[in-house]
C-alpha cells in the first residue's frame, strides 16, 4: 500500500497482552546491588522495557498460534516438517534443508564438517557464536569489515559490507585450499547491525568463484537486509523485497539461519545446503545431536511457526514500520545529543558510551555503566558491548581496554510500541543532561571465558 503519511503506525493490532514490571527507582537500586551490577542477573519482571535482545523475544501473529495448534507431532515426516521445508525451498532455492533448534546448533554441525585445524573461515563479520564454533574446530575464523564501518559517527548506506581487496589479499597469503568457507553475515550483527549491499555481496561471490570458496549467508536477519536494499540501493526501489531476498540466496551456495529473529518465532533455525556430501555429513552430526532429519530439535508446532514467519517477514508493511521504528528510537537520541552508532541498524540502536561519557575509564566500564544508569533511572535493560564483555589482560597481567563502548539496545519484534520508545528517548534525555554524574564501575570478579554473562561488579571508589 502506498503510505503518504509521514507517521508510521504498527501494522497490527494487539490481540494478547501481557503486563510490562512496573518497579520504582528504590527497587530497581536494590535490584541492581543483587545482581552485581550485571543487568543478565536481574528477572526479567523487573524490568520495564527489555531491550536486552531482539533474538526470539519477538511476538507471534494470529496465524502463527493457529500453526501452533496445528502442528504436526509425528517423529518420523511430520506435515509440518514438510511445510517448513516448502517454505525454506522456495524462499531460498536450497534443496537440502536440516532443522535445527537455534542458529548456534546450525553452526556447530556446518564447522564440525567444513572447518578444522589449519584451516581459516573468512567473513565480512563472524558473529559471537559463529566465531566460538569455527574456534572450537581448531579453526581461525577472519574478519573483513570495511572501513566505513568502524567510524561511528559518519553515515554510510551498508556499513555491513566486505572488504573485498582485504579478503583477496589474505586469501592469497593463506592459500585458498586451506579456506573451506566464505561467511557473509546479513545484516552484520556484531558491527551495529548494518546491511550489505547486493553489490557487496555479488562482489564476494565472484571472489569465492576466483578462488574456488563456497559462501554461505549467515542469515539471521534477511529480511531486513533485503529491505534496506530496497531503501538504499541503487536500482531495488521497485523491486518487491521477497525478490530481493530470493536473489541475495542465488548468490549463495547455502545459509544457515537463527530463526529467533527474521522468522518471527521465539525458538528454531535451519540449515541450507546444495552441497550433498556436506549434507550427508551434517544429517550424521543432526541425528547425533539434535535429532531426526524432519524435526532437529523442534516440536512439529514451531516448525509450522517458523514456515508461516518466514512468509510474514517478508510482508513489506511489517518492514517499513520495522525499520522505521529502529530509526525513530536512533534519531530521538541524537536529538538528545546521545553518540550512536549511525545509520541506525536494522534491529536495534548502538549507543557510543566512550563518547557519551569520557569521564569514566575503560577499566570502570563506561558501557556497563551507561546500561546500569538507564536501568536504575528508566527500568530500561540494553546490553554492554564492551570492555566487560572484550576486555583482557595481557599474559603480564596488564588490563587492555576493547576497542569500542557500546550500549545496545535491541528492539523486539512487534512487541512495543511508539510510546514506548518515546519513553526510552525520554529516560536518554534526562540522563543526557545528567551523564557527568553517572559513576564507573569495579569488577569484583570475572570467569575467563564470556566473562559479561556472570561478572560481578561494584560503583566505583
Ligand atoms: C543470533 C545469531 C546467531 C546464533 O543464533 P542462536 O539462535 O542465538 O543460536 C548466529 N548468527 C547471527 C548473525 C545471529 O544474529
Amino acid at each position: 500500500m502506498e503510505w503518504k503519511w509521514n507517521t508510521i503506525i504498527e501494522p497490527f493490532k494487539i490481540k494478547t497482552v501481557e503486563p510490562l514490571g512496573i518497579t520504582t527507582r528504590e527497587e530497581r537500586a536494590k535490584a541492581l546491588e543483587q545482581a552485581h551490577y550485571n543487568l543478565f542477573n536481574i528477572k526479567a519482571e523487573k524490568v520495564l522495557v527489555d531491550l536486552l535482545t531482539d533474538s526470539g523475544t519477538g511476538a507471534m501473529s494470529a496465524a502463527q498460534w493457529g500453526g501452533v495448534m496445528n502442528g504436526d507431532e509425528s517423529y518420523a515426516g511430520a506435515r509440518s516438517y514438510y511445510n517448513f521445508e516448502r517454505e525454506i525451498k522456495d524462499l531460498t532455492g536450497f534443496e537440502e534443508v536440516i532443522p535445527v533448534h537455534q542458529g548456534r546448533a546450525a553452526e556447530k554441525i556446518l564447522f564440525g564438517v567444513v572447518a578444522g585445524k589449519g584451516k581459516c573461515i573468512i567473513s565480512n563479520s563472524h558473529f559471537d557464536t559463529t566465531r566460538a564454533n569455527v574456534e572450537f574446530t581448531g579453526a581461525e575464523a577472519m574478519d573483513f569489515p570495511v572501513k566505513e564501518a568502524l567510524n561511528f559517527d559518519k553515515p554510510a548506506p551498508f556499513k555491513g559490507n566486505a572488504d573485498v581487496a582485504a579478503m583477496e589479499k589474505f586469501i592469497k597469503e593463506k592459500g585458498a585450499k586451506n579456506i573451506p568457507l566464505c561467511v557473509m553475515t546479513v545484516t552484520n550483527n556484531s558491527l551495529g547491525g548494518q546491511p550489505v549491499s547486493m553489490e557487496n555481496l555479488k562482489a564476494v561471490r565472484a571472489l569465492c568463484d576466483k578462488y574456488g570458496i563456497p559462501m554461505f549467508l549467515d542469515c539471521a536477519r534477511f529480511a531486513e537486509n533485503a529491505y534496506f536494499i530496497k531503501l538504499r540501493e541503487k536500482g531495488y526501489a521497485q523491486c518487491p523485497v521477497r525478490e530481493i531476498a530470493e536473489q541475495m540466496f542465488e548468490l549463495a551456495d547455502g545459509a544457515w539461519m537463527s530463526s529467533k529473529k527474521d522468522a518471527l518465532v521465539n525458538i528454531g533455525g535451519f540449515l541450507a545446503m546444495n552441497n550433498k556430501e556436506w549434507s550427508a555429513k551434517a544429517r550424521q552430526m543432526l541425528i547425533l545431536t539434535e535429532g531426526f532429519n524432519t524435526y532437529g530439535g523442534l516440536a512439529g508446532r514451531d516448525l509450522e511457526a517458523i514456515a508461516i514467519g518466514l512468509r510474514e517477514v517478508l510482508d513489506e508493511n511489517y518492514l517499513q514500520y520495522r525499520i522505521r521504528s529502529t530509526a525513530y528510537l536512533g534519531e530521538g537520541l541524537l536529538r538528545h545529543g546521545v553518540p550512536i552508532i549511525n545509520p541506525p541498524g536494522g534491529h536495534g540502536v548502538y549507543v557510543n558510551a566512550k563518547k557519551f561519557l569520557p569521564h569514566i575509564k575503560p577499566q570502570n566500564f563506561p558501557a556497563q555503566s551507561l546500561a546500569c544508569a538507564l536501568y536504575l533511572e528508566g527500568g530500561i535493560r540494553g546490553v554492554e558491548i564492551g570492555t566487560l564483555m572484550f576486555g583482557r589482560r595481557d599474559a603480564k597481567g596488564v588490563f587492555q581496554a576493547a576497542p569500542m563502548e557500546l550500549v545496545r539496545l535491541a528492539i523486539p519484534r512487534r512487541v512495543y510500541t511508539q510510546s514506548h520508545i518515546d519513553y526510552v528517548i525520554e529516560v536518554f534525555g534526562w540522563l543526557a543532561k545528567r551523564a557527568k554524574q553517572i559513576k564507573g564501575l569495579d569488577v569484583v570478579e570475572a570467569p575467563a571465558i564470556l566473562p559479561h554473562f556472570t561478572a560481578k561488579l561494584k560503583p566505583a571508589k
